[in-house]
């Protein structure tokens, strides 16, 4: 007979670990004990029969329950001390040194879901039912260890029945710290504007039917809804946010009702059916039958499932099965979340489904894109704060870029992503990014850092926060180039420590002071280097040639016409139009071309796309990130004619040549559209094959915004797998900016290992 000690971190606890460790050691007769520590992670101590430890060792690693990541088993012999039985321990705030993390939130399992519509259960239509294999974790959580007492369930103190299942060993409940019925949990209500209840549920579903709309009290927020067939409130809803064109998230009661709308791969399913349960963007069904307005100008519309009871019960009380689902808060502010703050959306809502459950952590839908594998747009709900491995294993806090922004935190080799904060160009956001920083380093104690990086650019407020904190802990700060990131991103999930990277994006800081968005990067032990990038193109007015697609065209057709460029802009009465004042605007555009007064110069890929669409009259305006672009690849993917466009091959990649070729053609607009799209990603890729020849990397990888543009993608990917190298691209960590902070924390191991200099990385 012996005694160990075992200490198993990974994701461990809120995933039924304790019960399963249970199950195993009183089948292989073993006595002893199991608890949750402070770190997350989990003790065990069993004392019986060699063969049979050995047997329990075997199944903890392989059998563990569907959500648990078992990484590391630390085992010690112990001496025996002859305990009478095997049980579950209270848990202990201490810690056994291991890097655990409680698991995302998870969407309602099978099991509870068939309980939920059985009339003879006793969580019959309770929308908060929970169990050990599903429910909210992350929204809920104050401090670990996980137990009920740490989350936002601590409010309810179980019932006898609860507390039965709770304590019994062969329960699907046992030590389910969310779990709750309609005696004792949470319960939803109905309000009016003026907090006059009107009821539940089955009420708010019929206001829905009737063209309201209702917001709705979810598990990391509020979403404001409204029936997605019905054109009236889903304009109604534009109106009221101010939010002209960007596009709605919807939601099905199945995928039976998603197959009427829209076209899904079988990848697409499996991740719409995901425990995460993301907004998945589907490719639209060519006619469309659901207003235009949800996603207007867009091959594709965002989809997601049900996730959670409420949203079962009110598709079952409801005769549409389709709603709008998008997050309640006016574009650039954080989603409401709290009871108390409905009042920042009395105006957008006409009616308010509440909870009496706090939301501890808020966290929005996550939405993902399949274009060459897995693109996360926004990481979030059920993927936070599951980490990705990083080959360093400092501790550094690393802060991000601007827009659709977010954080990571880096310990013991593993980057802990943020959930998704958003613009913190704003103030409101910028706050929400400093206390979500905190919630994450409590959870992970992450309270000696040993590094804070930054983006370069000098005037992001994430930037300054990173100097605040800086000064506060005495912690160095790096200041990291934004595509360096990008493309280091890359390297941290596909784990190559060399890379070839294309990185593609809208705008960022560059090292000269100009704005970049179209680069090739090695990053290797060689140091790094930006090889190659889009010839620099003039942008008149610098920031508000991101709003005006028509100040990108100017600056291409100047680039390539010089003086004859107003007369050739002539031919665009739509982009003269676009600009505020019309003609007399561009006629002082170009006087500032002719002078360079309020230029700035960019090889950005984003303002190149932007270009295009306003020649092609296809946007002209962007009122949501990345707007132009997205409805140039919408109008290209309608094309089927390559024209074979040319850019011509140098050090530098001057897509102002596509310029006269554009305007020579008599094609349609889609075949144009396709067309550039393809001559861009070629371009990219044999500059990218060149350099990888020169260097001997076979690596080469592709981030940044522009990599959710799913025919740009399919292109690289066909032209550098044809000349012989992989293609990398991100599938975890978003390839736009919320995936600048992983970057960041890759480079900043990188400088803290001695293998890159300061002054090298930004
Ligand atoms: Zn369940
Ligand atoms: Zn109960
Ligand atoms: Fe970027």
């Amino acid at each position: 007979m012996r005694a160990f000690k075992i200490n198993v971190s990974g994701v461990v606890q809120g995933v039924g670990f304790r019960p399963f460790v249970y199950r195993i050691a009183v089948k292989n007769k073993l006595r002893g004990y199991v608890k949750n520590l402070g770190d997350a992670g989990v003790e065990i101590v069993i004392e019986g029969e060699n063969e049979n430890i050995e047997k329990f060792i075997g199944e903890l690693r392989s059998k563990a329950p569907p959500l648990a990541r078992v990484e590391r088993v630390k085992m010690k012999e112990e001496e025996i001390k002859n305990y009478p039985k095997f049980e579950i321990l209270e848990s202990s705030g201490h810690c056994g040194g291991g890097d655990s993390i409680i698991p995302p939130d998870v969407a309602i399992c099978d099991d509870c879901l068939r309980e939920l519509f059985d009339p003879k259960d006793r969580r019959y239509m309770y929308p908060f039912i929970v169990c050990t294999n599903c429910g909210p974790r992350f929204s809920i959580i104050e401090s670990l260890p996980y137990d009920r007492k740490n989350t936002s369930m601590a409010d309810f103190p179980m019932c006898d029945d609860c507390m039965e299942e709770y304590t019994n060993p062969m329960d699907r409940r046992y030590h389910a710290e969310p779990t709750s019925c309609s005696r004792c949990g949470p319960h939803y209500w109905l309000e009016d504007g003026n907090g006059k209840n009107l009821g539940g549920l089955e009420e708010a579903a019929k206001l829905i039917d009737e063209g309201y709309i209702v917001a709705i009290k979810g598990i990391g927020g509020f979403h404001l809804a409204c029936d997605a067939k019905n054109e009236s409130p889903v304009e109604e809803l534009r109106r009221r946010l101010r939010r002209k064109e960007q596009p709605f998230a919807i939601m099905a009661s199945n995928l039976e009702e998603i197959r009427k709308f829209s076209y899904i791969t079988s990848e697409e399913e499996e991740e719409l059916k995901s425990y995460r349960r993301p907004i998945v963007l589907l490719r639209k069904r060519h006619n469309f039958p659901l207003p235009e307005s949800l996603a207007p100008g867009l091959h594709t519309i965002g989809v997601m499932l049900p996730y959670a009871g409420v949203h079962y019960i009110l598709f079952h009380y409801s005769n549409s099965k389709v709603y709008v689902m998008t997050s309640a808060n006016y574009p650039d502010f954080p989603m409401v979340k709290d009871n108390d703050k409905i009042g920042e959306i009395k105006d957008v809502a006409d009616y308010f489904l509440l909870h009496n459950r706090r939301i501890v952590n808020r966290i929005d839908d996550s939405v993902v894109r399949f274009s060459e594998g897995r693109a996360v747009i926004r990481r979030s709900r059920g993927f936070v704060p599951l980490p990705v491995d990083m080959p360093f294993s400092h501790e550094i806090l690393s802060i991000g870029a601007e827009l659709m922004n977010t954080f990571s935190i880096s310990r013991g080799g593993k980057i802990y992503s943020g959930q998704y904060i958003g613009n913190t160009g704003k103030i409101e956001v910028l706050e929400f990014l400093k206390d979500a920083i905190a919630r994450m380093r409590s959870l992970l104690k992450a309270d000696n850092l040993e590094l804070i990086a930054v983006d370069s650019h000098p005037l992001y407020n994430s930037s300054k926060l990173g100097f605040e904190i800086s000064e506060v802990e005495n912690v160095e700060v790096l200041k990291v180039q934004h595509h360096y990131a990008h493309i280091a991103s890359i390297m941290a999930e596909k784990k190559v420590d060399e890379i070839v990277g294309i990185a593609m994006d809208a705008v960022g800081y560059g090292l000269d002071g100009k704005t970049w968005g179209g680069e090739i990067i090695t990053i290797s032990s060689e140091g790094i280097r930006r090889e190659s990038h889009i010839s620099y193109f003039p942008l008149p007015g610098g920031d508000l040639a991101s709003y005006y697609p028509a100040r990108s065209l100017a600056g291409l057709l100047y680039k390539v016409y010089g003086r004859d460029a107003e007369e050739i802009m002539r031919r665009f009465p739509h982009s003269i139009s676009s600009l505020r004042y019309g003609e007399r605007e561009m006629e002082i555009v170009f006087k500032q071309l002719e002078h360079g007064i309020n230029v700035s110069y960019s090889s950005s890929t984003g303002r190149f796309l932007d270009a295009i669409a306003s020649l092609l009259d296809v946007s002209h305006y962007r009122s949501y990130e990345g707007e132009p672009a997205m409805k140039l690849e919408s109008i290209a993917s309608r094309g089927n004619r390559d024209l074979n466009f040319e850019i011509e091959e140098g050090e530098n990649i001057d897509v102002s040549s596509l310029i006269p070729q554009i305007l020579e053609s008599r094609e349609s607009k889609e075949n144009i559209a396709y067309s550039v799209h393809l001559s861009i990603a070629r371009a990219f890729a044999s500059r990218a094959i060149r350099i990888a020849e020169e260097k001997g990397i076979t690596s080469i990888g592709a981030s940044g915004g522009v990599c959710y543009n799913g025919i740009i993608m399919r292109e690289i990917r066909r032209v550098i797998e044809k000349a012989g190298y992989s293609f990398i691209a991100t599938e975890e960590i978003p390839r736009g900016d919320n995936g600048i902070s992983a970057g960041q924390a890759y480079l900043g191991g990188m400088y803290l290992e001695n293998m890159l200099k300061k002054n090298e990385v930004g």
